[in-house]
């Protein structure tokens, strides 16, 4: 059946603003000269492109479902280039296959894209110098659900005083995509023996799934 005029009008003005959002004042179909990963891997926005050993743009499906979101790769992520590969990113890798997913099929991304020394939380200037890759991707891949995971990430989207137990739980909205918060896998690894932290990041990832209908 044909598409509803009016729908796709909106779905245009929705695309036109997230993308005036993002300081985008116009539209082309030039393919851009250099990739966005190439940019990200050369950046020198903010300081931390000086104590970086690789910057780490984000891998997976550019058609992804959904779309994780962490804070900012740690030593193993800033060693190899890639996210979530050390202790952290194999228990998401494990959540990932317990819902259904692989981990090629999903994107990997965090707020900021090089490491901060000593794994310090990232900087507002560093954030703010971020975000612009960040709102590229996600406009590139438009997934139908975001998981941020960790506070940096849900306070990037959602701007409240809310708590982590607050914020998790339900879906937000952020331009039309629904955004599940939950708690950063590096979390439920330093509080292993809190059986309650585990369910209830699994009762998120539920209602993603069913979301996806993925369950
Ligand atoms: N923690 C994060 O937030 N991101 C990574 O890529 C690795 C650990």
């Amino acid at each position: 059946m044909a598409k509803d005029p009016d729908a796709i009008l909106s779905e245009v003005e929705e695309k036109l603003r997230f993308l005036s959002h993002l300081g985008v004042e116009f539209v082309t179909q030039e393919p851009p000269a250099v990739s966005l990963e190439e940019t990200i891997l050369s950046c020198q926005k903010c300081p931390l492109g000086q104590s970086r050993t690789h910057a780490v743009p984000g891998e997976g499906n550019l058609d992804a479902e959904l779309m994780f979101v962490g804070e900012a790769p740690g030593r193993d992520e800033d060693r190899i280039g890639r996210p979530f590969v050390g202790k952290a990113g194999q228990l998401l890798t494990k959540i990932i296959h317990a819902m259904n997913f692989q981990r090629d099929e999903v994107y990997i991304t965090n707020i900021v894209k090089c490491r901060p020394p000593g794994n310090r939380n990232p900087q507002g200037n560093e954030i703010a110098s971020c975000q612009d890759y960040l709102f590229a991707q996600i406009e590139m891949i438009q997934p139908r659900v975001i998981v941020t995971l960790g506070k940096v990430a849900a306070d990037f989207f959602i701007r409240s005083s809310l708590s982590m137990t607050e914020l998790r739980g339900d879906f937000h909205d952020f331009h039309g995509i629904k955004l599940m918060p939950t708690f950063h896998p590096s979390y439920l690894i330093r509080n292993e023996g809190n059986k309650k932290l585990k369910r209830v990041v699994w009762e998120d990832m539920k209602k993603v799934m069913v979301f996806l209908g993925k369950k």
